[in-house]
């Protein structure tokens, strides 16, 4: 991750504040201001995955099969470059 990539990402709790969640490395997302008010304001979830990478979680309006889904196309170390060997189905 860059610099400039940081610039224009908020922190996400993924255990909220008010839950008891800290602000620290582990129990913080990274997200685009619009991803961050999804997760907020439009019943979006996030979690951190079993292979350590952030997963979301539509709505059941959007996905009702309600599944937690990981971006395997990017990573955070290269997130301008698209992954070949994507393991998502
Ligand atoms: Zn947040």
């Amino acid at each position: 991750m860059t610099k400039d990539t940081l610039a224009w990402t908020e922190a996400h709790h993924l255990i909220e504040w008010n839950d008891g969640g800290t602000t620290t490395a582990d129990n913080l997302a990274l997200a685009c201001s619009v991803h961050h008010d999804m997760a907020h304001y439009n019943g979006w979830d996030l979690r951190l995955g079993p292979e350590g990478r952030i997963q979301w979680r539509a709505p059941p309006a959007i996905d009702p099969d309600h599944t937690w889904r990981a971006n395997h196309l990017r990573t955070a170390r290269d997130p301008y470059t698209l992954q070949p060997n994507n393991p998502d189905p």
